[in-house]
């Protein structure tokens, strides 16, 4: 299975994402990621993107074309791919088409989490994550369960994303409407769009998915 998860920053991609990962044993394709980590490592695509991102602003198709790509080459050809953040616009959305395409594969659903705007600032702002394994938390909503360990690793060191703050979310959201919202009608012409409501508890979302998933 095939899905991509659709919707603007802070709909709750990364931690739906994560969810079905554990639950069904999906791999998780995050262009964001992927583009942390070759940041975080001074690769080339890295430096190129660093700035870029940090404004809030959108890096190459190219770029992240080819690093799902590569990732989906690392896959066993049975697993399933979550596409998370990607594609986000309309370029990437027929290049990925090629992506599938040539590995056998090919899409089964467009999930749309739909979310109230006025809450994602909130909701972007206030999230941090563990620096050992990723888990996603926030100061509102989901704090570890003993304060300073993480839940899931029992690590204690926690990170906060650079393009989290106020100013890039407003870029950040306004990149989605312009280039990314658009890419939707396409795959709602296929008939392969399910909306579900991203605003509901996190556990109704996902069981949403799971739903939608088991068709
Ligand atoms: P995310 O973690 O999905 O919120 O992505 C963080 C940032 O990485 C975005 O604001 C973009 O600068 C960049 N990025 C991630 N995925 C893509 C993509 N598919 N196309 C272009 N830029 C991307």
């Amino acid at each position: 299975m095939n899905i991509i998860l659709l919707g603007p920053p802070g709909a709750g991609k990364g931690t739906q994402a994560q969810r079905l990962v554990e639950r069904c044993g999906m791999r998780q394709l995050s262009t964001g990621d992927m583009l942390r980590a070759a940041v975080k490592a001074g690769t080339p695509v890295g430096i190129k993107a660093k700035a870029v991102m940090e404004r809030g602003e959108l890096v190459s198709d190219e770029i992240v074309s080819a690093l799902i790509g590569e990732e989906l080459d690392s896959m066993g050809d049975d697993a399933g791919a979550i596409f998370d953040g990607y594609p986000r616009t309309a370029a990437q959305a027929e290049a990925l088409e090629g992506i599938l395409g040539s590995r056998g594969r090919s899409l089964d659903y467009v999930i749309e989490i739909d979310v109230d705007e006025d809450a994602l600032v909130e909701r972007i702002t206030g999230r941090f994550s563990c620096a050992t394994c990723g888990k996603g938390y926030h100061d509102t909503f989901e704090q570890p369960r003993m304060p300073g360990v993480c839940d899931k690793c029992g690590g204690t060191e926690f990170k906060r994303r650079k393009d989290d703050n106020a100013e890039t979310v407003r870029t950040r959201l306004e990149e989605y409407r312009a280039k990314t919202a658009p890419i939707l009608p396409i795959y709602d012409a296929r008939g392969i769009v399910r909306k579900v409501n991203g605003m509901a508890d996190m556990d109704d979302v996902t069981e949403a998915i799971e739903k939608i998933l088991a068709g």
